[in-house]
């Protein structure tokens, strides 16, 4: 009689969207001891989430509140990492190569931070570059160790975390598009209600869905999209042993926006009209991710372009020092962004409807952020 009544006043959350925020938001529920239903258009997630490194990157974070939110959410993978092996949690840890002396002096500079510890960051000569990936024959100047990076498993970690979540208490049901919001709850296409104490958003990318008229209201612009090109090679018979990154990474992350970043020499022309950079990530199955581009005007391309492919995959048959395995899969993503031109949240949140929370706009940094931004909608 006890056990009814406990279950029968238990509090109930309603999740809409199965990429990884909001799989990470019904993993937050359960755990605090919620009913969860989590609802998913497609069916499987088709999103960011499943088309991303897997990296959990922290090295190269903005000191401050970007990086307390990356440490903590490192802290949170490793965690579930030990409870769900299907996440494939490998603390790896990441080389950022630099490719001449100016590269060089900027990773001086990096490891020279006084949070550089905090980071895992360790200068590294070519050698020592070596000893720690040995798979690195190519040509470069010196490496920048991030000790705390680490990678997981995009095409598996969404399944395995719905895997571990199996219970009476949990409802996966994909196939069903959310076209109605109301206070505390959703109404999905075929006409349902679904009720819930708290109501969860994490619509991704479609910023003109269901979160769209919510999304204007915060001002135009406050969030916008960015399409990435990605690749991933046959399997590679060699141990990658950590992750990778090339110089161009430098001009990207906050974490290098130091003196030294003055001081690079242009990127080439290939890399500036791609805006890309190079990172690489060894799968479990062997086969190397391989990205990215930035494109931020829409309407985005509706193909991939080969040039940018090119490009990405001499770089990292540079530092390689090795012909890549034929490229398997070629794909493009798009994820959703909080403007910087609009400020400088790490994503967004708000109280969209009484009950109902929208949480998206995490960028480049979402499926490293994931865990730490679910538990901090339910703090
Ligand atoms: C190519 C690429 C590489 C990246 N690499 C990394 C990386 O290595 N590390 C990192 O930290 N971040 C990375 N990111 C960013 C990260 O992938 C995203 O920030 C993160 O996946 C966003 O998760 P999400 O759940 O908000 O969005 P999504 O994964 O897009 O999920 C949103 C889901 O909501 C569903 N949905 C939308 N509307 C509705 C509706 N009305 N009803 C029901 N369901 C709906 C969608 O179908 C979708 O499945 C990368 C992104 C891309 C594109």
């Amino acid at each position: 009689m006890t056990i009814l009544l406990a279950v029968a006043s238990r509090q109930r959350a309603i999740i809409v969207g199965g990429g990884v925020l909001g799989t990470m938001h019904a993993v937050a529920a359960r755990r605090r001891g919620f009913e969860v239903v989590q609802l998913e258009r497609e069916a499987e997630a088709r999103g960011a989430s499943v088309r991303n490194f897997g990296l959990v990157w922290v090295s190269g974070r903005k000191a401050g509140p970007e990086l307390a939110l990356a440490l903590r959410a490192r802290e949170l993978w490793q965690e579930l990492g030990a409870e769900v092996p299907g996440l494939g949690f490998r603390a790896a840890g990441s080389l950022t190569l630099a490719a001449d002396d100016a590269e060089l002096g900027l990773l001086k500079e990096a490891a020279a931070l006084p949070d550089a510890q905090r980071r895992g960051f360790e200068l590294l000569d070519p050698g020592a570059v070596r000893a720690v990936n040995p798979a690195l024959r190519g040509e470069f100047a010196g490496g920048l160790l991030g000790r705390l990076d680490a990678i997981v498993e995009p095409r598996q970690a969404l399944p395995a975390l719905r895997g571990y979540l199996t219970s009476e208490a949990y409802r996966w049901l994909p196939g069903r598009e959310v076209t109605e919001v109301g206070p505390n709850a959703v109404r999905d296409h075929t006409g349902t209600w679904h009720h819930g104490d708290l109501v969860v958003l994490c619509t991704g990318a479609a910023h003109t869905g269901v979160a769209g008229r919510y999304l204007a209201r915060g001002g135009a612009g406050a969030v916008r999209r960015v399409r990435l090109q990605m690749m991933q090679t046959a399997p590679l018979a060699e141990r990658i042993s950590t992750a990778l990154a090339d110089g161009d990474s430098l001009r990207y992350y906050p974490a290098y926006d130091l003196p030294g970043r003055g001081q690079l020499t242009p990127q080439s022309a290939a890399a500036q009209r791609e805006r890309a950079q190079l990172l690489l990530v060894q799968r479990a199955d062997g086969g190397l991710t391989i990205g990215d581009t930035h494109e931020y005007a829409e309407p985005f391309a509706f193909d991939v372009d080969e040039d940018a492919y090119d490009h990405l995959r001499a770089r990292a048959e540079a530092l390689l020092g090795a012909p890549l395995p034929r490229i398997q899969r070629r794909w493009a993503g798009v994820y959703s962004e909080v403007d910087p031109a609009a400020g400088h949240a790490l994503y967004h949140r708000a109280e969209v409807e009484p009950g109902v929370v929208l949480v998206t706009g995490p960028g480049g940094r979402g499926m490293t952020f994931s865990p730490a931004i679910a538990e901090e909608t339910f703090r």
